[in-house]
């Protein structure tokens, strides 16, 4: 059962592997269905290239397994949460992709220092504050959910599809799970150049807002022009 979310869960982690964002299992992927209040997602421990629909773990929305023989991905949890608090989303996937990894690990949120990321983040990435004390024990997973929450309030996820959760790595999302990777690669390509505009010139300044609303309204909302019209 659950074939859609079980063909984008897998095909989104094998991208994940393709684009060269996940090497081993470090990194997840997931798709929903709204309908049916499930979630699909790799299992733990295993490479995200070697996703397959029929490996796929089938849970329900408080993380019970519906269908697998598999324990699902240990970030389950945090999949979860973006799906219950983002009711616009239809995939997630997770990460330790170097560059996003990079500013994760600094603990800074990613600046919009050029049109490349103006394309598809209407503003910074936010980085969450690294979980500590009682955060990082138990229901771990599940914190680090509500920490992204608690840093993207009143910021659209729709509008920034990403956060970078401090000291780990980030999570991006979409409308499905492949948008959610595409996302996620987006964000590496951005995370790396803005490292590299930074050590360039460290004091680059953001991208003015004009550039920011003529970029991002190029490809999202009722005005984009970007693309090709859809016939009919
Ligand atoms: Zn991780």
């Amino acid at each position: 059962m659950y074939e859609r979310i079980r063909r984008e869960a897998a095909g989104a982690n094998r991208l994940l592997a393709e684009y060269g964002l996940v090497i081993l299992a470090w990194g997840n992927g997931s798709a929903i269905d709204r309908e049916a209040a499930v979630v699909a997602i790799k299992p733990s421990g295993l490479p995200c290239g070697e996703a397959a629909p029929e490996n796929m773990v089938i849970v329900d929305l408080a993380g019970r397994v519906v269908e697998g023989e598999l324990r699902p991905s240990s970030d389950t949890a945090t999949h979860l949460v973006l799906y219950q608090a983002f009711p616009e989303i239809g995939g997630v996937v997770h990460t330790h992709s170097s560059a996003a990894t990079a500013w994760a690990q600094a603990g800074r949120a990613l600046p919009v220092l050029g049109t490349t990321h103006a394309d598809t983040f209407y503003g910074p990435v936010p980085c969450t504050p690294p979980l500590t004390g009682e955060d990082a024990g138990e229901d771990y997973e599940k914190r680090t959910g509500e920490i992204i929450l608690r840093t993207f309030s009143g910021l659209s996820p729709s509008a920034v599809p990403a956060a970078l959760v401090g000291g780990h790595g980030p999570f991006a999302w979409g409308k499905d799970a492949l948008a959610a990777a595409e996302n996620a690669l987006i964000l590496e390509e951005v995370a790396k150049t803005a490292a590299l505009t930074l050590s360039i010139a460290p004091l680059t300044p953001p991208l003015n807002s004009s550039l920011l609303d003529r970029h991002y309204f190029r490809k999202h909302g009722a005005r984009a022009t970007y693309g090709q019209k859809r016939e009919g």
